[in-house]
Parts: C-alpha cells; sequence; structure tokens
C-alpha cells in the first residue's frame, strides 16, 4: 500500500502516519520525491486501514498494490482455472449451457434435455425459483420444478444449472443441482454468497446488472473465501444509457476479467439482448472475444413461454446457432463443450 502525501505536508504529519503504522505492526517507509512524500507500508499483520489513514492530516490518496479480492486475483493464481462438471468442464474451451428460462413441465424440460444432448450439450438451464420483477409474473415451480429437474438429471444424465434466491434454499437447490446459478439481482446478497462459500457444487455468479467489475470480483471473493473455490462468472448485461435492447452486454469485460482473475467468464446473450433475433450474432462475439461458455435461453415453443419467451431460440434456430459457433470455434482454434 502507499500512502501519498500532499505537498504541503509537514515532516511531524509524515511522521504520524509513519509511527501509526508501525504502532499497527507494518513496516512503513518514507520515499521522499521531487515534491511530495510517499510512504511505503508492507502490512505484516492485517490489512491497513485505508479509510482511516484517509483522515490524517496531510494524507492525500492511499493507494493499494494488491487487490482486495486476493483469492479471486489472478496474481494468487496465474493459470486459469477450470472444473469437471457432469461429464463437460467449464474452462479451456467454449461450453454451452443451454434451456428454458423456467422448468415449466416435465415433458417439455425432458425433450429439451434430450434435443441438447443430441447436439452434444452436456449441460441444462432452467430455473425453478425465478426472481421476477414483477410479484404478478410467474415466479416459478419451485420444489414442484426442482423435482422434474432431478426426474431429468437421473433420466438423461444431463447436468444442470438451475438459479438458489437464498441461503435457506441452498441444500434443497444443490440435491439436483450441478451448478448453483446467482441471478443479477442477487450478486451482493452477502448472507447467500457467504453460505454458498460452504458448498461442494461450482456457483455461476452473474454480474450484477449495476455492478463494477471489483464489485463482482468481490462478490465472489466471498464464496472462494468460504472454502469454495469452483465459482463461474456470467456477465449478463449491464445497465446504461442505452435503451435499444434489454440490457448492454458488456463484451469488454471479458478480456478485463481475464487479466485480472483466473476464474472463467462465461456470457449470458439472452438476458444481455432481450430479444431472440439478437442472440446469435452476440453468442458469435463472445466466443471470439474468448468467453469460457455460454448461457442461452432454448424453449420449445417460445410464443407460449411462461418467461422470457421473447429472448428464448427455438430448437430450429439454437441449431443453426450452434452450428454457426462450431464453424467459428474451429477457425479460432477454440473447443465447443
Ligand atoms: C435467468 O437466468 O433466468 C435470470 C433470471 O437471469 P438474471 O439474473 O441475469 O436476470
Ligand atoms: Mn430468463
Amino acid at each position: 500500500m502507499i500512502v501519498v502525501m500532499n505537498a504541503a505536508a509537514t515532516p511531524q504529519q509524515v511522521q504520524a502516519v509513519v509511527d501509526r503504522m508501525r504502532l499497527l505492526g507494518h513496516s512503513a517507509q518514507v520515499i521522499q520525491g521531487a515534491t511530495r512524500v510517499v510512504i511505503a507500508v508492507s502490512p505484516n499483520r492485517g490489512a491497513p486501514v485505508r479509510e482511516s489513514l484517509l483522515m490524517m492530516p496531510g494524507v492525500e490518496d492511499v493507494l493499494r498494490i494488491t487487490p482486495e479480492y486476493k483469492l479471486v486475483t489472478r496474481q494468487a493464481q496465474p493459470e486459469p482455472s477450470s472444473y469437471a462438471i457432469a461429464g463437460t468442464c467449464i474452462g479451456g474451451g467454449c461450453t454451452i449451457i443451454a434451456g428454458p428460462c423456467s422448468v415449466e413441465n416435465e415433458s417439455a424440460l425432458f425433450e429439451t434435455a434430450q434435443f441438447m444432448l443430441a447436439r452434444g450439450v452436456r449441460l441444462l438451464r432452467a430455473g425453478a425459483y425465478k426472481p421476477r420483477t414483477s410479484p404478478y409474473s410467474f415466479q416459478g415451480l419451485g420444489e414442484r420444478g426442482l423435482e422434474m429437474l432431478g426426474k431429468v438429471r437421473e433420466r438423461t444424465g444431463i447436468g444442470i444449472v438451475t438459479e438458489v434466491l437464498d441461503a435457506d434454499s441452498v441444500p434443497r437447490v444443490e440435491a439436483v443441482a450441478d451448478i448453483l446459478q446467482v441471478g443479477t439481482r442477487n450478486m451482493q446478497n452477502y448472507p447467500l454468497l457467504r453460505r454458498l462459500g460452504h458448498s461442494r457444487k461450482p456457483v455461476l455468479l452473474k454480474r450484477g446488472m449495476a455492478a463494477t467489475v471489483e464489485e463482482w470480483l468481490l462478490a465472489a471473493e466471498y464464496i472462494l473465501s468460504g472454502g469454495n473455490r469452483q465459482v463461474i462468472l456470467c456477465e449478463r448485461g449491464i445497465r446504461t444509457i442505452a435503451d435499444h435492447a434489454r440490457s448492454t452486454l458488456d463484451l469488454s469485460v471479458i478480456p478485463v476479467i481475464k487479466r485480472l482473475s483466473h476464474l472463467p467468464i462465461i456470457v449470458d446473450p439472452s438476458h444481455g439482448t432481450g430479444r431472440a433475433e439478437y442472440v446469435p450474432p452476440m453468442c458469435r462475439a463472445a466466443l471470439a472475444a474468448g468467453a469460457d461458455g455460454l448461457l442461452i435461453e432454448v424453449h420449445p415453443d417460445p410464443v407460449n413461454a411462461l418467461s422470457d419467451g421473447q429472448q428464448s431460440l427455438d430448437f430450429a434456430a439454437f441449431e443453426d446457432l450452434y452450428s454457426s459457433l462450431q464453424r467459428l470455434a474451429e477457425a479460432l482454434h477454440v473447443r465447443i463443450l
């Protein structure tokens, strides 16, 4: 950590910072520049409190050298993380996760799972618990939906990705899920993140719709710091001034995350654009930008879907998209998983 003193700081103010740091058990080295002094602080015990340093007379700024997300940072692990899940893996290729927004009924879910498996897609998404903006919208089938997911998993062997809304329901969702999804509205639900830190299942952590990269990585740090190292980040669009699509899908975040963290990052162009016709081009763009996976809403009959039909691909559209992704992946020397 570097404490930058302002140009008018007195030698007494500099000494006061040094004394305080040493009192707290840190080492502090004064560096005299041409116009001002900076103090390099090496934490020996705990982290020095940045906010209280900023309040000391003569202090202009306090700069962190190591990020606060110390397990999530690439500095902690230079190799990218990858996890084996349900006969496939996340990390090391581009993994397709597809399925309806919500679990609606057993036969449609089963039909979708069969369709996906026949094409080599090994992970099925579908929400039993749905966090809806309006309390009057379809809220998901809850436990009944979980049961259906469990049956489809058992009968077909497909891996299940489904959302968990609160800490109390983690054990129920864990029983049927291969990946636990945390939705955009819950990215900063800290009790939930802490609870997921004790889970043995990988967590798909969606970016909050107004979250900075640092807030998102710190949310992931909550899970890793609890002992669960299997976190997958998911960009799903953010709120900006743009109103031509449901969200602004921030693909520029992919190389940024890869520079800052070892965690895999996947992209959800369905919620990111909100419209089925925009989904295929943004899937291809995400693949080209280096995404480790894609989360795509697919429904056998989007017009009659109980949620997010407008952004869901039907089977034929998914099939076209999937073959275009295969061709693009070949050109990019990336494996579709
Ligand atoms: C979903 O994946 O169905 C969902 C609710 O997504 P988000 O949390 O990104 O809105
Ligand atoms: Mn949805």
